[in-house]
């Protein structure tokens, strides 16, 4: 089995194998946007240690037999976006708005035309 090297900030260089190693790639709405970093637990004082990762080192830890996580973006995230983000005062407005529910089959009746 393969010894992964790392650096750990607390201990310094640590051994570790494929299973204590996970590669995380992340697809951003942007190709440049997008990054990977593999992930260890460090084996000397338990921190999880996160680090950036350029596509030689996720093939190298892939070929060792790290495993590969990859975190898909929705084809939601990637559509354009108009206005302003929504707010906890429109929030309270729909709240308030949901109350009078019975307005909405009103207004679905006259839309309708029953
Ligand atoms: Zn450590």
């Amino acid at each position: 089995m393969a010894t992964i090297k790392a650096t750990c900030p607390m201990c310094g260089d640590v051994d570790l194998t494929p299973r204590q190693v996970r590669v995380r790639v992340t697809e951003a709405i942007r190709e440049s946007d997008s990054h990977s970093s593999y992930v260890f637990g460090c084996p000397q004082c338990r921190v999880d240690v996160e680090k950036p990762a350029d596509e030689e080192v996720v093939r190298l830890l892939s070929s060792a037999g790290v495993r590969i996580e990859r975190i898909a973006v929705p084809a939601e995230a990637r559509e354009i976006h108009d206005g302003r983000p929504i707010g906890y005062d429109d929030l309270l407005d729909l709240v308030l708005f949901l109350e009078t529910h019975d307005a909405i089959s009103e207004d679905v009746a006259l839309a309708s035309g029953r």
